[in-house]
């Protein structure tokens, strides 16, 4: 049992201002595995004045000094690496096979990024005899979501600390006991007090006060674009800056002559990663018409080979959803694609074989899914790959971009059609025939997948306001 009684505010471990606590189930064993505080508006309103108070020093300390930081915070959760993973196993119901690396060592590759990139950025220039002054934007409230829960809250954290903002984290409140053991790591680098606050809560109540809050220059969120939505709303009443990164419906597709079994093997394993809560995974799986029938039997020999079951063991590839909130979500939307006349070819919404417990999907594959139905169109969030078919290359782009989201996108293909087809393609992070993605590269959706970039140098300059001074 992971047990934290207080919150992080002002470098040290203070007492919540209320009992109320947030029990933490493990998606797999659906007991409970740890308890949080579930801190509310007042503990939100010392939060924002210890970062408030911070946020003088802070951004006056030297940048060596602050990256420096960020380098010892990196170290620290590698230190931790094994036992972070662990959690978030239990907590998200990551496979253990991926978690150490995909979940928490990529937050230290995070924190190393943005130190190392964070020198890059011109914090002054003379344009026309002014001169530009870029300067931290001062407090900031991240409000972070459970599917990568550390990952998520390094990609605000890192480039904010980076930039001399000081910040107060609100995380996911079915997933942050990593975010307690980070604020551990934060305070053993020495980083100083009120630079890094952590208050846990629910949206509604922790979430809100911190966007609403008078004393808040930022709003960095990651989550549902529903929540987005409120967000935005809330934070225009102080006219605050808010960057949003949002849900997807990322297509992949498959242009004619492209190799046909690796670009399914890539759509089905972008699909169910992380049993499919990945707001980037490839759920519109796009194939020439001819091909229909080979892309169906392709993807559902896949679906049915992999491993499913608990994500602690060494071998699942596919372990169980976040919660039985979700699993039920996901269960409505396949019963929404059985009746609205899709194809069902493997998977459905009985629990796998022999998993009653845990909150299990079967990998599920729909071939003749149209753009009317909503498997097609609104984010499902679970193991559900639906197969769609075009006519011709023009066809297929309208499909693709036929959505309000533009998170991602994927393209198999002869290199140089791929690379035509992706720059018409409306969406943020594009792939073209499997390459590595590197995340020093801008990252952030177009449409209503959010406004802003994480990640790179303009991720960093999200940071920063920037004056003109005239002499
Ligand atoms: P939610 O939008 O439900 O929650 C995200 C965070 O917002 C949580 O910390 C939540 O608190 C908080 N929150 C909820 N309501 C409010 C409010 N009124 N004011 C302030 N904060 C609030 O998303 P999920 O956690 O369910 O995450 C899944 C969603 O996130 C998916 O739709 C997915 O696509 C999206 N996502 C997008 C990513 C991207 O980069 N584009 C990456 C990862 C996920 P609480 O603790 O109560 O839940």
């Amino acid at each position: 049992m992971q047990e934290f009684s207080r919150l992080y505010i002002g470098g040290e471990w203070t007492v919540p201002s209320s009992d109320e606590r947030i029990e933490v189930v493990n998606a797999f064993s659906e007991e409970v595995m740890g308890r949080v505080p579930a801190g509310g508006a007042a503990d939100v309103d010392r939060a924002v004045a210890a970062a408030r108070a911070a946020f003088a020093g802070w951004s006056a300390t030297p940048l060596d000094e602050r990256l420096g930081a960020l380098g010892r915070i990196a170290e620290g959760i590698m230190a931790r690496n094994d036992e972070l993973a662990r959690s978030v196993v239990g907590e998200v119901g990551t496979p253990s096979m991926i978690a150490p690396m995909f979940q928490t060592g990529l937050a230290a590759v995070v924190f190393g990024d943005n130190a190392t990139l964070a020198p890059e950025i011109e914090m002054e220039a003379t344009v026309g005899g002014t001169l530009t002054v870029k300067e931290p934007i001062g407090v900031v409230g991240a409000i972070t979501p459970w599917n990568f829960p550390l990952v998520q809250i390094a990609v605000k954290v890192a480039p904010a600390l980076a930039m001399g903002c000081t910040v107060i984290v609100k995380p996911s409140e079915y997933a942050p006991l990593t975010a307690f053991m980070l604020a551990e790591i934060v305070h053993e680098a020495g980083v100083p007090p009120g630079v890094f606050n952590l208050v846990s809560g629910a949206g509604p109540s922790a979430g809100e006060a911190l966007v609403a809050h008078p004393d808040v220059d930022m709003v960095s969120f990651t989550g549902s674009t529903a929540t987005g939505r409120r967000i935005s709303a809330v934070a225009a009443s102080t006219v605050k800056k808010v960057t949003l990164e949002l849900g997807g419906k990322s297509p992949l597709i498959v242009l004619d002559g492209a190799p046909l079994a690796d670009a399914v093997a890539a759509a089905v394993q972008g699909c169910y990663i992380n049993c499919g809560q990945m707001c980037t995974a490839s759920t519109r799986l796009l194939v020439p018409e001819t091909q229909r029938d080979e892309a169906a039997a392709a993807a559902t020999a896949i679906a049915e080979s992999l491993a499913v079951g608990d994500p602690a063991a060494p071998d699942t590839v596919v372990g169980p959803l976040v919660n039985a909130r979700q699993r039920d979500r996901v269960r409505e939307y396949i019963q929404s694609g059985i009746d609205e006349g899709a194809t069902l070819v493997t998977g459905g919404v009985e629990p796998p074989d022999g998993l009653e417990r845990g909150y299990f999907i079967r990998p599920t594959v729909f071939a003749d899914v149209t753009m009317d139905m909503r498997i097609a169109r609104e984010e499902i969030f679970g193991p559900v790959l639906s197969i769609l078919t075009y006519t011709d290359t023009d066809d297929a782009v309208r499909i693709a971009n036929d959505t309000d989201y533009g998170l991602a996108a994927m393209v198999f293909g002869e290199p140089d059609e791929a690379m035509a087809v992706a720059r018409r393609l409306r969406a943020g992070w594009l792939v073209v025939n499997g390459a590595d993605q590197s995340f020093t590269a801008p990252y952030g959706g177009y449409k209503q997948s959010g406004l802003g970039k994480e990640l790179g140098v303009a991720g960093l300059e999200e940071y920063l306001e920037q004056k003109a001074i005239h002499v």
